[in-house]
């Protein structure tokens, strides 16, 4: 058997056209949504991102507003800028691209965002919030990972969920939103003691550890769905944190390493602006 491709990339762009539909919708309203993206510093990953978030925020119809400052900022300086965009009306969303540069207080900075206009749902309250079964931002990739997981699989309930990684972007809450769907959910770690043995008892298994082909393909169920969020540069090519090619053999679906989780990132991100607009202006959650 071979498992079926999930295709991130045709996801990615059929939610990209829903947004875009919404915002037509919003403009004709007098209601341009906005995404504020601040830049600190010139990580050669982080420009390329950034580039991207704001050409794609353009093409659904939204304001795009860029803030690029050099890496030996004051954090005083970032956080004055943070408090006018927080002000900002026609700025609906704020993102900090990470890593921020050492001499800053990642957790001061994300904190200092409206939570209403915390796109990314990396501000304590939002954390807090989905945690507690709340209405909340949620972090654009593990939500990318649960729609593509729910359009494959429909109901989660019952089902054996192992996530593989713990941080506070990917791991945590995508643990919690499968949980919010019902599903029984297992979170491994460094320290975590006979992970092959977890992972085989896995109907889905979420691998967000940051270690090219990680996960073996003798670890995979037969038939489990496999979301692999890792990016890995090596040989000169993107792979990710599963073997994909052994894996492949063994799972019932599995997302590519490029085309999978990543597309869906930055149309989550647009979703979100796109809900954070909505809600500023009192109109209903959109779909
Ligand atoms: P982090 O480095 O913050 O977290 C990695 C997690 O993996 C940690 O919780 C760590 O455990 C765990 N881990 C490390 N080694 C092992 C091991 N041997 N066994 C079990 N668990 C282990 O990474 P991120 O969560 O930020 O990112 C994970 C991957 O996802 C990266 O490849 C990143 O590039 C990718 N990514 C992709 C995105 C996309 O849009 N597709 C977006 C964000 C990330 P511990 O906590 O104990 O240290």
């Amino acid at each position: 058997m071979t498992a079926r491709l999930i295709d991130g990339k045709a996801f990615a762009a059929d939610l990209r056209a829903r947004v875009k539909a919404e915002v037509a919708a919003m403009r004709a309203k007098g209601i341009t949504p906005g995404l504020a993206v601040v830049l600190v510093g010139e990580d050669p990953a982080s420009q390329v991102y950034v580039r991207s978030k704001g050409r794609m925020t353009r093409e659904v119809g939204m304001n795009s507003f860029e803030h690029r400052l050099p890496a030996e900022t004051p954090q005083a300086d970032l956080l004055t800028l943070i408090g006018r965009l927080n002000a900002d009306p026609a700025v609906n969303g704020i993102l900090v691209q990470l890593p921020l540069p050492g001499h800053m207080d990642q957790s001061a900075i994300l904190d200092a965002v409206d939570p209403a206009k915390d796109v990314d749902g990396f501000h304590v309250l939002n954390v807090g919030r989905l945690a507690a079964g709340q209405k909340a931002m949620v972090p654009c990739t593990p939500l990318g990972c649960l729609m593509l997981l729910r359009d494959q699989l429909g109901d989660l309930a019952g089902r054996n969920a192992l996530v593989i990684g713990r941080s506070n972007i990917v791991g945590k809450p995508m643990a919690q939103l499968l949980l919010r769907d019902n599903a029984t959910v297992t979170v491994a770690h460094s320290r975590t003691a006979n992970l092959p043995d977890l992972c085989r008892r896995a109907d889905i298994v979420v691998a967000a550890v940051g270690h090219a082909r990680f996960v073996k393909g003798d670890w995979i169920k037969p038939g489990a769905t496999v979301i692999d969020v890792g990016i890995n540069r090596t040989d000169d090519r993107l792979v990710g944190d599963v073997d994909s090619d052994a894996a492949r053999q063994v799972a019932g679906a599995i997302t590519p390493v490029p085309g999978g989780v990543g597309p869906m990132t930055i149309a989550c991100l647009l979703a979100n602006t796109l809900t954070a607009a909505a809600r500023a202006n009192g109109l209903p959650d959109p779909e």
